[in-house]
């Protein structure tokens, strides 16, 4: 049994899902508010410098998961791509995440792995037994200089609020490795699009069965039209907002240019609280395979989301879960429609696993109409 759907969004969630209707002999209509399809994946290449630049902030891909990895192979050809980040604080260039090179320098130390780990050992603050907030956290894992330097400023930037009043789970492990890998992934695959990955979600959605139309707002009034819409919109923005607003964070990026290579890196952190930014993007490090004489730098600023801003990191703090709950509940009773994505499910997902859910969430799909069962509102419970 087949139909007509709509994805709401072009970005990667309402690409994959799209794709795996269409090959199943669906109608896949797919129309985004935004002039371009990619959702915050969006890359395209500076008029002025020609560097291609991500442009809605950085992204690096990296996974675990194999059948996502053939998946964006099958569809762009990947270049080797290790993301290395550096920080400025208290004057110095220090390399992230804090590994023995980092801790060696700060102390001004030449320890050797059992070393630094002992001697970091005797900085945490072993006083704090059962750590409520992030700074709690902080302190029992690293103790007060580093802690100081390296995390206090950029999490308070971040997230627009002391870490004395986050909750001590965002900082689950110790933040330190005690050896010189600079890898800031773990994953078996990392790399980047040789073309950015625009052209690799163009792929995605090439098929004889999807149309794409873009500057098209959807509204709820329109999913009559459908068999079935997948909302990869904001989850309150489907009920108008009329419960409130999620919270979340926005992103302000001031971009400017340089003859050269302006900071030989592709990411610079500003741990400090009274630099304003979080970090400098320099986007032709992104493309090492790629030469370029002229520079596209951005400082990227974070602040509170308005109701004009595009929405970027969900908070998620007790009173957003909330209200979260209440969309939820209220979107358990609507019929015909599937929220997915980041913001149709209120969470952080790096595009490995927004690609994972995606294809879990049309296997889901064709296996209800299959079968006769109905599709829920959430293939993946977003609370
Ligand atoms: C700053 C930042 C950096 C990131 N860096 C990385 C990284 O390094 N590595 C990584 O793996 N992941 C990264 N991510 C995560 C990545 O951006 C997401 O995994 C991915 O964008 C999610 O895709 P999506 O389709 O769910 O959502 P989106 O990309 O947000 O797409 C949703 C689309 O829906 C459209 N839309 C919404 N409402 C409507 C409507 N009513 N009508 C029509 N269209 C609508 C929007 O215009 C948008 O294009 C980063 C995210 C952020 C915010």
């Amino acid at each position: 049994m087949t139909g007509h759907v709509m994805m709401v969004g072009a970005g990667l969630s309402g690409a994959v899902i799209g794709r795996m209707l269409a090959e199943a002999g669906w109608q896949v209509s797919v129309v985004d508010a935004r002039p371009h399809i990619g959702g915050n994946c969006h890359t395209e290449r500076d008029a002025e410098t020609g560097v291609m630049v991500h442009v809605y902030g950085p992204h690096i891909f990296h996974t675990d998961d194999a059948e996502v990895w053939d998946y964006v192979n099958r569809h762009t050809t990947f270049m080797p791509y290790k993301n290395r980040v550096k920080t400025t604080s208290r004057g110095q260039v220090f390399s992230l995440p804090v590994n023995l090179h980092t801790i060696n320098q700060f102390y001004g130390k030449t320890m050797r792995p059992d070393e630094a780990r002992l001697f970091i050992d005797e900085q945490a603050d072993t006083t704090i037994t059962e750590p409520q907030t992030f700074e709690e956290q902080a302190l029992r894992f690293v103790g007060r200089d580093l802690y100081e330097a390296f995390f206090k400023g950029y999490t308070q930037k971040q997230w627009g609020m002391a870490p004395t009043e986050l909750p001590a789970s965002i900082l689950k492990r110790l933040p330190v490795r005690f050896n010189y890998d600079d890898n800031y992934f773990f994953h078996t695959y990392q790399g980047m699009p040789e073309h950015g990955y625009t052209p690799m979600i163009e792929s995605i959605l090439d098929h004889e069965n999807i149309t794409v139309t873009l500057n098209t707002r959807f509204d709820r009034a329109e999913a009559a039209g459908y068999d079935h819409v997948f909302w990869s919109g904001p989850l309150d923005g489907w009920f108008d907002y009329e419960l409130g607003r999620l919270g979340y964070r926005t992103l302000d990026f001031e971009r400017f240019t340089y003859t050269g290579d302006w900071q030989g890196c592709a990411v610079m952190n500003y741990g400090e609280v009274d630099v304003p930014f979080t970090r400098i993007t320099e986007h032709k490090h992104f493309a090492p395979w790629e030469t370029h004489s002229g520079s596209v730098l951005y400082r990227e600023f974070s602040r509170a989301c308005g109701p004009e801003d595009i929405p970027y990191y969900p908070i998620r703090q007790v009173n957003e879960v909330a209200l979260l709950r209440e969309y939820v509940r209220r979107a358990e009773a609507e019929d015909g429609v599937t929220f997915v994505g980041r913001l149709g499910t209120y969470r952080y997902l790096d595009m490995d696993v927004t690609i994972r859910e995606a294809l879990d969430t049309g296997r889901r799909f064709l296996a209800a109409r299959e079968t006769g069962h109905a599709m829920p509102a959430f293939a993946i419970n977003p609370l």
